[in-house]
Protein backbone atom coordinates (compact mmCIF):
# COMPACT_ATOMS: atom_id res chain seq x y z
CA UNK A 1 0.00 0.00 0.00
CA UNK A 2 1.64 3.21 -1.03
CA UNK A 3 -1.26 6.11 0.23
CA UNK A 4 -2.37 4.94 3.78
CA UNK A 5 -2.61 7.90 5.59
CA UNK A 6 -5.41 9.98 5.72
CA UNK A 7 -4.59 13.90 6.51
CA UNK A 8 -7.39 16.80 5.74
CA UNK A 9 -8.93 15.15 3.54
CA UNK A 10 -6.65 13.37 1.24
CA UNK A 11 -4.71 10.36 1.23
CA UNK A 12 -1.11 10.56 1.27
CA UNK A 13 1.93 7.67 1.24
CA UNK A 14 3.84 7.94 4.24
CA UNK A 15 7.17 9.64 5.01
CA UNK A 16 8.58 8.13 8.40
CA UNK A 17 11.38 5.88 8.50
CA UNK A 18 9.54 2.66 9.68
CA UNK A 19 8.14 -0.06 7.13
CA UNK A 20 4.91 -1.75 8.95
CA UNK A 21 4.30 -5.47 7.60
CA UNK A 22 0.87 -6.49 8.05
CA UNK A 23 0.65 -9.74 8.83
CA UNK A 24 -1.48 -13.09 8.26
CA UNK A 25 -1.04 -14.69 11.01
CA UNK A 26 -2.84 -18.36 10.31
CA UNK A 27 0.31 -17.99 7.78
CA UNK A 28 3.11 -16.44 9.92
CA UNK A 29 3.65 -14.43 6.24
CA UNK A 30 3.31 -10.42 5.81
CA UNK A 31 0.78 -9.68 2.74
CA UNK A 32 1.11 -6.33 2.51
CA UNK A 33 3.32 -3.63 3.89
CA UNK A 34 3.45 0.36 4.29
CA UNK A 35 5.45 3.15 5.02
CA UNK A 36 4.67 5.17 8.57
CA UNK A 37 3.60 8.73 8.50
CA UNK A 38 6.73 10.84 9.97
CA UNK A 39 6.46 13.17 12.65
CA UNK A 40 6.11 15.98 10.53
CA UNK A 41 2.99 14.38 8.75
CA UNK A 42 1.84 13.35 12.36
CA UNK A 43 1.93 17.81 12.89
CA UNK A 44 0.53 17.92 9.58
CA UNK A 45 -2.59 15.40 10.79
CA UNK A 46 -3.05 18.00 13.78
CA UNK A 47 -3.09 21.54 12.52
CA UNK A 48 -5.70 19.81 9.91
CA UNK A 49 -7.71 18.47 13.26
CA UNK A 50 -7.29 21.89 14.37
CA UNK A 51 -8.49 23.98 11.53
CA UNK A 52 -11.01 21.50 10.62
CA UNK A 53 -12.58 22.41 14.03
CA UNK A 54 -14.30 25.71 14.28
CA UNK A 55 -16.53 25.21 11.44
CA UNK A 56 -17.24 21.16 12.80
CA UNK A 57 -18.33 22.22 15.89
CA UNK A 58 -20.81 24.52 15.16
CA UNK A 59 -22.49 22.33 12.64
CA UNK A 60 -25.74 21.18 14.12
CA UNK A 61 -25.99 18.66 15.80
CA UNK A 62 -28.61 16.82 13.37
CA UNK A 63 -26.00 17.46 10.44
CA UNK A 64 -23.07 15.57 12.74
CA UNK A 65 -26.16 12.77 13.54
CA UNK A 66 -26.36 12.62 9.44
CA UNK A 67 -22.59 12.05 9.10
CA UNK A 68 -22.80 9.41 12.07
CA UNK A 69 -25.56 7.39 10.14
CA UNK A 70 -23.71 7.75 6.88
CA UNK A 71 -21.08 5.82 8.54
CA UNK A 72 -22.93 2.89 10.30
CA UNK A 73 -24.32 2.36 6.32
CA UNK A 74 -21.60 2.59 4.54
CA UNK A 75 -19.90 -0.04 7.10
CA UNK A 76 -22.57 -1.99 6.28
CA UNK A 77 -22.33 -1.62 2.86
CA UNK A 78 -18.53 -2.72 2.95
CA UNK A 79 -19.41 -5.93 5.25
CA UNK A 80 -18.05 -8.46 2.96
CA UNK A 81 -14.05 -6.44 2.99
CA UNK A 82 -14.42 -5.57 6.55
CA UNK A 83 -15.30 -9.41 7.55
CA UNK A 84 -12.19 -10.58 5.42
CA UNK A 85 -9.67 -8.21 6.38
CA UNK A 86 -10.39 -8.94 10.27
CA UNK A 87 -9.93 -12.85 9.22
CA UNK A 88 -6.58 -12.48 7.31
CA UNK A 89 -5.14 -9.74 9.82
CA UNK A 90 -6.43 -10.39 13.29
CA UNK A 91 -7.34 -14.21 12.74
CA UNK A 92 -10.76 -13.95 13.62
CA UNK A 93 -13.47 -16.81 13.05
CA UNK A 94 -15.68 -14.98 11.06
CA UNK A 95 -18.53 -14.92 12.94
CA UNK A 96 -16.40 -12.91 15.53
CA UNK A 97 -15.47 -10.87 12.56
CA UNK A 98 -18.97 -10.09 12.04
CA UNK A 99 -19.80 -9.33 15.44
CA UNK A 100 -17.32 -7.05 15.49
CA UNK A 101 -18.74 -4.84 12.68
CA UNK A 102 -22.06 -5.22 13.82
CA UNK A 103 -20.88 -3.27 17.24
CA UNK A 104 -19.23 -1.03 14.72
CA UNK A 105 -22.17 0.06 13.32
CA UNK A 106 -24.12 -0.04 16.29
CA UNK A 107 -21.95 2.27 17.75
CA UNK A 108 -22.35 5.04 14.94
CA UNK A 109 -25.91 4.38 14.94
CA UNK A 110 -26.56 4.86 18.41
CA UNK A 111 -23.98 8.02 18.91
CA UNK A 112 -26.13 9.73 15.73
CA UNK A 113 -29.38 9.56 17.99
CA UNK A 114 -27.62 10.99 21.27
CA UNK A 115 -25.84 13.74 18.23
CA UNK A 116 -29.76 14.33 17.45
CA UNK A 117 -30.52 15.07 21.37
CA UNK A 118 -27.74 17.24 22.08
CA UNK A 119 -29.47 20.51 21.54
CA UNK A 120 -32.26 19.84 24.48
CA UNK A 121 -29.16 18.95 26.99
CA UNK A 122 -28.43 22.75 26.93
CA UNK A 123 -30.50 23.96 29.58
CA UNK A 124 -31.31 26.59 32.08
CA UNK A 125 -30.00 25.80 35.62
CA UNK A 126 -32.65 27.16 38.37
CA UNK A 127 -30.76 29.33 41.14
CA UNK A 128 -31.71 30.08 44.89
CA UNK A 129 -29.74 33.47 44.59
CA UNK A 130 -32.29 36.06 42.99
CA UNK A 131 -31.09 38.21 40.09
CA UNK A 132 -29.27 36.02 38.64
CA UNK A 133 -29.58 33.67 35.67
CA UNK A 134 -27.62 30.70 34.74
CA UNK A 135 -27.60 28.29 31.52
CA UNK A 136 -25.16 25.14 30.74
CA UNK A 137 -23.66 24.26 27.35
CA UNK A 138 -22.15 21.03 26.48
CA UNK A 139 -19.45 22.05 24.18
CA UNK A 140 -16.66 19.86 22.61
CA UNK A 141 -13.53 19.00 24.11
CA UNK A 142 -11.58 20.18 20.54
CA UNK A 143 -8.63 18.53 18.62
CA UNK A 144 -8.54 15.06 20.06
CA UNK A 145 -5.77 11.99 19.91
CA UNK A 146 -7.04 8.58 19.80
CA UNK A 147 -4.57 5.80 19.75
CA UNK A 148 -5.60 2.25 19.87
CA UNK A 149 -4.71 -1.44 19.79
CA UNK A 150 -4.77 -4.45 17.21
CA UNK A 151 -7.23 -6.30 19.22
CA UNK A 152 -10.91 -4.96 18.43
CA UNK A 153 -9.38 -2.20 15.75
CA UNK A 154 -13.01 -1.75 13.94
CA UNK A 155 -15.02 -1.89 17.36
CA UNK A 156 -12.28 0.38 19.34
CA UNK A 157 -11.64 2.63 17.04
CA UNK A 158 -15.61 3.55 16.48
CA UNK A 159 -16.10 3.58 20.17
CA UNK A 160 -13.93 6.81 19.99
CA UNK A 161 -14.46 8.17 16.48
CA UNK A 162 -18.57 8.03 16.91
CA UNK A 163 -19.09 9.91 20.37
CA UNK A 164 -15.98 12.39 19.28
CA UNK A 165 -17.14 12.87 16.54
CA UNK A 166 -20.90 13.57 17.55
CA UNK A 167 -20.03 16.01 20.75
CA UNK A 168 -18.13 17.85 17.33
CA UNK A 169 -14.64 17.08 18.02
CA UNK A 170 -12.33 16.96 15.10
CA UNK A 171 -9.74 14.07 15.61
CA UNK A 172 -6.61 12.42 14.64
CA UNK A 173 -6.88 8.60 14.70
CA UNK A 174 -3.48 6.13 14.98
CA UNK A 175 -4.34 2.74 14.62
CA UNK A 176 -2.18 -0.43 15.91
CA UNK A 177 0.68 -1.03 13.61
CA UNK A 178 -0.33 -4.20 13.80
CA UNK A 179 -3.56 -4.21 12.09
CA UNK A 180 -3.31 -0.88 9.75
CA UNK A 181 -5.82 -1.77 7.49
CA UNK A 182 -8.96 -1.95 9.01
CA UNK A 183 -9.46 1.42 9.85
CA UNK A 184 -8.58 2.57 5.97
CA UNK A 185 -12.37 1.72 5.69
CA UNK A 186 -13.00 4.81 8.24
CA UNK A 187 -11.10 7.16 6.07
CA UNK A 188 -12.45 6.01 2.86
CA UNK A 189 -16.14 6.07 4.15
CA UNK A 190 -15.23 9.74 5.57
CA UNK A 191 -14.28 10.28 1.59
CA UNK A 192 -17.48 9.32 0.64
CA UNK A 193 -19.61 10.62 2.90
CA UNK A 194 -18.07 14.49 1.94
CA UNK A 195 -17.06 14.56 5.41
CA UNK A 196 -15.60 17.76 5.47
CA UNK A 197 -11.30 17.96 5.27
CA UNK A 198 -9.88 17.37 8.25
CA UNK A 199 -12.94 16.47 10.63
CA UNK A 200 -11.41 12.88 10.95
CA UNK A 201 -7.63 12.10 9.71
CA UNK A 202 -5.63 9.07 10.13
CA UNK A 203 -2.06 8.59 11.08
CA UNK A 204 -0.22 5.31 11.12
CA UNK A 205 2.97 4.00 12.54
CA UNK A 206 4.83 2.43 15.39
CA UNK A 207 5.24 4.03 18.99
CA UNK A 208 7.45 6.53 17.16
CA UNK A 209 3.92 7.76 15.56
CA UNK A 210 1.76 6.73 18.94
CA UNK A 211 4.31 9.17 20.77
CA UNK A 212 4.38 11.95 18.22
CA UNK A 213 0.61 11.63 18.79
CA UNK A 214 0.30 11.61 22.35
CA UNK A 215 3.11 14.49 23.32
CA UNK A 216 1.56 16.67 20.14
CA UNK A 217 0.65 19.91 22.40
CA UNK A 218 -1.65 20.79 19.23
CA UNK A 219 -4.40 18.13 21.00
CA UNK A 220 -7.34 19.60 23.51
CA UNK A 221 -7.32 15.23 25.05
CA UNK A 222 -5.92 12.09 24.24
CA UNK A 223 -8.14 8.50 24.44
CA UNK A 224 -5.97 5.70 24.60
CA UNK A 225 -6.98 1.81 24.59
CA UNK A 226 -3.74 -0.63 24.83
CA UNK A 227 -1.07 -1.82 27.23
CA UNK A 228 -0.70 -0.53 31.05
CA UNK A 229 2.96 0.00 29.82
CA UNK A 230 2.38 2.53 27.39
CA UNK A 231 -1.16 3.95 29.01
CA UNK A 232 1.79 5.01 31.80
CA UNK A 233 3.75 6.85 29.34
CA UNK A 234 0.49 8.41 27.54
CA UNK A 235 -0.51 9.45 31.02
CA UNK A 236 2.83 11.25 31.27
CA UNK A 237 1.96 12.94 28.12
CA UNK A 238 -0.86 14.17 29.42
CA UNK A 239 0.14 14.82 32.73
CA UNK A 240 3.22 17.62 31.26
CA UNK A 241 1.10 19.47 29.06
CA UNK A 242 -1.61 19.34 32.21
CA UNK A 243 -4.38 18.36 29.80
CA UNK A 244 -7.42 15.00 29.94
CA UNK A 245 -6.74 11.75 28.93
CA UNK A 246 -8.89 8.57 28.70
CA UNK A 247 -7.08 5.20 29.17
CA UNK A 248 -8.72 1.79 28.47
CA UNK A 249 -6.20 -0.59 30.23
CA UNK A 250 -5.47 -4.34 31.00
CA UNK A 251 -7.35 -6.76 33.15
CA UNK A 252 -7.07 -9.84 34.54
CA UNK A 253 -10.66 -10.27 35.06
CA UNK A 254 -12.02 -13.25 37.31
CA UNK A 255 -15.18 -15.33 36.63
CA UNK A 256 -16.81 -16.81 39.66
CA UNK A 257 -18.97 -20.13 39.70
CA UNK A 258 -21.25 -21.02 42.20
CA UNK A 259 -22.04 -24.87 43.50
CA UNK A 260 -25.39 -23.89 42.08
CA UNK A 261 -25.09 -23.68 38.09
CA UNK A 262 -25.59 -26.02 35.54
CA UNK A 263 -22.16 -27.34 34.97
CA UNK A 264 -22.63 -27.64 31.19
CA UNK A 265 -23.79 -23.89 31.04
CA UNK A 266 -21.13 -22.61 33.40
CA UNK A 267 -18.53 -24.37 30.98
CA UNK A 268 -20.17 -22.78 28.28
CA UNK A 269 -19.43 -19.32 29.73
CA UNK A 270 -15.82 -19.98 30.70
CA UNK A 271 -14.77 -21.22 27.43
CA UNK A 272 -16.31 -17.94 25.70
CA UNK A 273 -14.44 -15.88 28.10
CA UNK A 274 -11.05 -17.24 27.53
CA UNK A 275 -10.96 -18.21 24.03
CA UNK A 276 -13.19 -15.30 21.70
CA UNK A 277 -10.68 -13.62 19.91
CA UNK A 278 -7.75 -16.28 21.28
CA UNK A 279 -7.92 -14.64 24.79
CA UNK A 280 -6.26 -11.56 23.39
CA UNK A 281 -9.39 -9.45 25.05
CA UNK A 282 -8.41 -7.19 27.82
CA UNK A 283 -11.93 -8.38 28.93
CA UNK A 284 -10.58 -11.97 29.42
CA UNK A 285 -11.89 -13.61 32.28
CA UNK A 286 -8.92 -15.64 32.41
CA UNK A 287 -9.30 -16.20 36.36
CA UNK A 288 -11.58 -18.87 37.52
CA UNK A 289 -12.69 -19.13 40.51
CA UNK A 290 -14.70 -22.44 41.42
CA UNK A 291 -16.57 -23.48 44.37
CA UNK A 292 -15.51 -26.31 46.06
CA UNK A 293 -19.08 -28.44 45.62
CA UNK A 294 -18.95 -28.21 41.78
CA UNK A 295 -15.10 -28.28 41.03
CA UNK A 296 -14.65 -31.76 40.71
CA UNK A 297 -17.52 -32.52 38.24
CA UNK A 298 -16.97 -28.75 36.28
CA UNK A 299 -13.13 -29.10 35.56
CA UNK A 300 -13.10 -32.29 33.76
CA UNK A 301 -15.83 -31.00 31.47
CA UNK A 302 -13.79 -27.22 31.01
CA UNK A 303 -10.87 -29.60 30.07
CA UNK A 304 -12.71 -31.49 27.26
CA UNK A 305 -14.68 -28.32 25.75
CA UNK A 306 -11.31 -26.69 25.33
CA UNK A 307 -9.73 -29.79 23.51
CA UNK A 308 -12.41 -29.99 21.45
CA UNK A 309 -12.43 -26.24 20.29
CA UNK A 310 -11.63 -26.33 16.66
CA UNK A 311 -8.37 -24.09 16.26
CA UNK A 312 -7.59 -23.21 12.79
CA UNK A 313 -6.75 -20.96 10.18
CA UNK A 314 -10.43 -18.85 9.81
CA UNK A 315 -10.43 -18.23 5.95
CA UNK A 316 -9.58 -22.37 4.95
CA UNK A 317 -11.55 -23.96 7.98
CA UNK A 318 -14.37 -23.99 10.35
CA UNK A 319 -13.22 -22.61 13.88
CA UNK A 320 -13.88 -21.85 16.98
CA UNK A 321 -10.71 -20.35 17.88
CA UNK A 322 -8.05 -18.51 15.44
CA UNK A 323 -4.39 -17.68 15.76
CA UNK A 324 -2.94 -15.06 18.12
CA UNK A 325 -2.43 -12.26 15.57
CA UNK A 326 0.77 -11.38 16.03
CA UNK A 327 4.51 -13.48 16.38
CA UNK A 328 5.29 -11.35 19.64
CA UNK A 329 1.68 -11.96 20.77
CA UNK A 330 2.79 -16.04 20.27
CA UNK A 331 6.37 -15.50 21.90
CA UNK A 332 4.92 -13.86 24.89
CA UNK A 333 2.06 -16.47 25.74
CA UNK A 334 4.74 -19.34 25.18
CA UNK A 335 7.00 -17.55 27.44
CA UNK A 336 4.16 -18.06 29.90
CA UNK A 337 3.71 -21.40 29.29
CA UNK A 338 7.25 -21.74 29.99
CA UNK A 339 6.64 -20.14 33.54
CA UNK A 340 3.80 -22.43 34.27
CA UNK A 341 6.84 -25.49 33.94
CA UNK A 342 8.89 -23.57 35.87
CA UNK A 343 6.53 -22.92 38.45
CA UNK A 344 5.13 -26.86 38.14
CA UNK A 345 1.80 -25.85 37.10
CA UNK A 346 -0.89 -28.54 37.19
CA UNK A 347 -1.86 -28.12 33.17
CA UNK A 348 -5.07 -29.87 32.67
CA UNK A 349 -5.58 -28.67 28.78
CA UNK A 350 -3.19 -27.30 26.23
CA UNK A 351 -0.04 -25.48 27.43
CA UNK A 352 2.09 -25.36 24.31
CA UNK A 353 2.26 -23.72 20.71
CA UNK A 354 0.47 -25.55 18.13
CA UNK A 355 3.26 -27.44 15.70
CA UNK A 356 1.72 -25.80 12.56
CA UNK A 357 2.55 -23.12 10.27
CA UNK A 358 0.97 -19.61 11.64
CA UNK A 359 1.04 -18.53 15.32
CA UNK A 360 -1.64 -20.91 17.16
CA UNK A 361 -1.59 -22.44 20.69
CA UNK A 362 -3.81 -24.49 22.16
CA UNK A 363 -6.60 -23.68 24.56
CA UNK A 364 -5.01 -23.70 27.78
CA UNK A 365 -6.13 -24.67 31.24
CA UNK A 366 -3.88 -24.68 34.65
CA UNK A 367 -5.65 -25.99 37.75
CA UNK A 368 -4.84 -24.73 41.92
CA UNK A 369 -2.56 -21.80 40.40
CA UNK A 370 -0.98 -20.68 43.32
CA UNK A 371 -2.14 -16.79 44.24
CA UNK A 372 1.26 -15.39 43.66
CA UNK A 373 2.06 -17.15 40.39
CA UNK A 374 2.61 -14.61 37.68
CA UNK A 375 0.06 -16.87 35.32
CA UNK A 376 -2.60 -15.67 38.40
CA UNK A 377 -1.48 -12.18 38.39
CA UNK A 378 -0.47 -10.79 34.87
CA UNK A 379 -2.16 -10.00 31.94
CA UNK A 380 -1.29 -13.06 29.46
CA UNK A 381 -3.60 -11.92 26.77
CA UNK A 382 -4.13 -15.50 25.09
CA UNK A 383 -5.99 -18.26 25.54
CA UNK A 384 -4.64 -19.66 28.83
CA UNK A 385 -7.15 -19.90 31.77
CA UNK A 386 -5.96 -20.46 35.28
CA UNK A 387 -8.59 -22.00 38.04
CA UNK A 388 -8.11 -22.08 42.30
CA UNK A 389 -11.04 -23.40 44.24
CA UNK A 390 -13.37 -20.98 46.87
CA UNK A 391 -15.38 -22.71 49.88
CA UNK A 392 -17.13 -18.92 50.83
CA UNK A 393 -18.98 -16.17 49.02
CA UNK A 394 -16.80 -13.89 50.78
CA UNK A 395 -13.61 -15.81 49.85
CA UNK A 396 -14.80 -15.54 46.86
CA UNK A 397 -15.13 -12.04 46.48
CA UNK A 398 -11.86 -11.16 48.12
CA UNK A 399 -9.69 -13.78 45.90
CA UNK A 400 -11.84 -12.01 42.54
CA UNK A 401 -10.87 -8.23 44.08
CA UNK A 402 -7.47 -9.18 44.96
CA UNK A 403 -5.85 -7.63 41.36
CA UNK A 404 -4.21 -4.65 40.01
CA UNK A 405 -6.69 -4.62 37.71
CA UNK A 406 -10.53 -4.21 37.73
CA UNK A 407 -12.22 -4.34 34.14
CA UNK A 408 -14.52 -6.99 34.30
CA UNK A 409 -15.96 -10.28 36.06
CA UNK A 410 -18.82 -12.45 35.43
CA UNK A 411 -20.58 -14.33 38.29
CA UNK A 412 -22.67 -17.67 37.63
CA UNK A 413 -25.10 -18.41 40.14
CA UNK A 414 -28.60 -19.35 39.57
CA UNK A 415 -29.42 -17.92 43.36
CA UNK A 416 -30.08 -14.38 41.70
CA UNK A 417 -30.03 -12.77 45.16
CA UNK A 418 -26.51 -13.98 45.63
CA UNK A 419 -25.26 -13.12 41.90
CA UNK A 420 -26.51 -9.63 42.14
CA UNK A 421 -24.88 -9.25 45.84
CA UNK A 422 -21.37 -10.63 44.68
CA UNK A 423 -21.71 -8.13 41.51
CA UNK A 424 -22.30 -5.36 43.86
CA UNK A 425 -19.49 -6.72 45.45
CA UNK A 426 -16.57 -6.70 43.03
CA UNK A 427 -14.19 -3.41 42.39
CA UNK A 428 -14.56 -3.53 38.55
CA UNK A 429 -16.38 -1.37 35.77
CA UNK A 430 -18.48 -4.33 34.31
CA UNK A 431 -20.32 -7.52 35.42
CA UNK A 432 -21.99 -10.51 33.19
CA UNK A 433 -24.07 -12.40 35.69
CA UNK A 434 -25.27 -15.83 33.74
CA UNK A 435 -23.88 -14.82 30.60
CA UNK A 436 -21.45 -14.90 28.15
CA UNK A 437 -19.56 -11.34 27.25
CA UNK A 438 -22.43 -9.55 25.51
CA UNK A 439 -21.35 -5.83 25.15
CA UNK A 440 -24.45 -3.30 24.67
CA UNK A 441 -23.76 0.45 23.43
CA UNK A 442 -26.21 1.68 25.89
CA UNK A 443 -23.57 0.40 28.57
CA UNK A 444 -20.30 1.63 29.83
CA UNK A 445 -16.72 0.16 29.39
CA UNK A 446 -13.97 0.92 31.23
CA UNK A 447 -12.47 0.02 34.27
CA UNK A 448 -11.37 0.50 37.80
CA UNK A 449 -7.78 0.83 39.79
CA UNK A 450 -4.84 -0.59 37.27
CA UNK A 451 -7.51 -1.00 34.36
CA UNK A 452 -7.94 2.73 33.15
CA UNK A 453 -9.42 5.75 33.94
CA UNK A 454 -12.81 7.31 32.50
CA UNK A 455 -15.63 5.24 30.82
CA UNK A 456 -16.54 4.91 26.89
CA UNK A 457 -19.63 3.60 25.40
CA UNK A 458 -23.34 5.09 26.26
CA UNK A 459 -23.89 8.40 27.49
CA UNK A 460 -20.30 8.39 29.61
CA UNK A 461 -18.76 7.80 26.05
CA UNK A 462 -20.23 10.89 24.88
CA UNK A 463 -19.22 13.00 28.14
CA UNK A 464 -15.78 11.88 27.51
CA UNK A 465 -15.27 14.40 24.78
CA UNK A 466 -17.52 17.26 25.84
CA UNK A 467 -16.83 20.04 28.39
CA UNK A 468 -19.46 21.31 30.66
CA UNK A 469 -19.69 25.51 30.30
CA UNK A 470 -21.95 27.14 32.24
CA UNK A 471 -22.92 31.33 31.77
CA UNK A 472 -24.36 33.20 34.24
CA UNK A 473 -26.06 36.61 33.85
CA UNK A 474 -26.52 39.19 36.55
CA UNK A 475 -30.02 40.56 36.03
CA UNK A 476 -29.10 43.81 37.28
P1 LIG B 1 0.10 -1.30 23.15
O1 LIG B 1 0.00 -0.46 24.36
O2 LIG B 1 1.38 -1.95 22.84
O3 LIG B 1 -0.27 -0.43 21.85
C1 LIG B 1 -1.46 0.33 21.79
C2 LIG B 1 -1.26 1.47 20.82
O4 LIG B 1 -0.29 2.37 21.37
C3 LIG B 1 -0.74 1.05 19.45
O5 LIG B 1 -1.38 1.84 18.46
C4 LIG B 1 0.74 1.40 19.53
O6 LIG B 1 1.35 1.67 18.29
C5 LIG B 1 0.70 2.65 20.38
N1 LIG B 1 1.97 2.97 21.06
C6 LIG B 1 3.03 2.15 21.32
N2 LIG B 1 3.98 2.82 21.99
C7 LIG B 1 3.53 4.09 22.16
C8 LIG B 1 4.06 5.25 22.80
N3 LIG B 1 5.25 5.25 23.39
N4 LIG B 1 3.30 6.37 22.82
C9 LIG B 1 2.06 6.40 22.25
N5 LIG B 1 1.52 5.34 21.61
C10 LIG B 1 2.24 4.19 21.57
O7 LIG B 1 -1.09 -2.36 23.26
P2 LIG B 1 -1.46 -3.54 22.28
O8 LIG B 1 -0.46 -4.64 22.42
O9 LIG B 1 -1.71 -2.98 20.93
O10 LIG B 1 -2.88 -4.01 22.88
C11 LIG B 1 -3.02 -4.92 23.93
C12 LIG B 1 -3.32 -4.20 25.22
O11 LIG B 1 -4.46 -3.36 25.07
C13 LIG B 1 -3.67 -5.17 26.34
O12 LIG B 1 -3.03 -4.78 27.53
C14 LIG B 1 -5.17 -5.02 26.48
O13 LIG B 1 -5.69 -5.37 27.74
C15 LIG B 1 -5.36 -3.57 26.15
N6 LIG B 1 -6.75 -3.31 25.74
C16 LIG B 1 -7.61 -2.69 26.60
C17 LIG B 1 -8.93 -2.48 26.26
C18 LIG B 1 -9.90 -1.82 27.21
O14 LIG B 1 -10.98 -1.42 26.76
N7 LIG B 1 -9.59 -1.68 28.48
C19 LIG B 1 -9.38 -2.90 25.01
C20 LIG B 1 -8.50 -3.52 24.14
C21 LIG B 1 -7.17 -3.74 24.52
Amino acid sequence: MTTSHYIAGHWVEGQGSDCISVNDPALGQPFAELMAASVSQVDQAVAAARSALPAWKSTCASERAAFLRGFAEQLGQRREALVTVQMRNNGKPRHEAEIDLDDAIATFGYYADLAEQLPSKNRTVPLAAPGFTARTRLEPVGVVGLIVPWNFPLVTSAWKLAPALAAGCTVVLKPSEVTPLIEQAYGQIADALGLPAGVLNIVNGKAETGAALSNHNGLDKLSFTGSNSVGSQVMRSASAQCRPVTLELGGKSAIVVFDDCDVDQAVEWIVAGISWNAGQMCSATSRLLVQDGIADALLPRLQAALENLRVGNPLTEEVDMGPLTSQAQWLKVASYFATAREEGLQCLAGGHALDREGWFVSPTLYTDVPKDSRLWTEEIFGPVLCARRFATEEQAIAEANDSRFGLVATVCSADLERAERVADALEVGHVWINSVQAVFVETSWGGTKGSGIGRELGPWGLSAYQSVKHVTRCLG
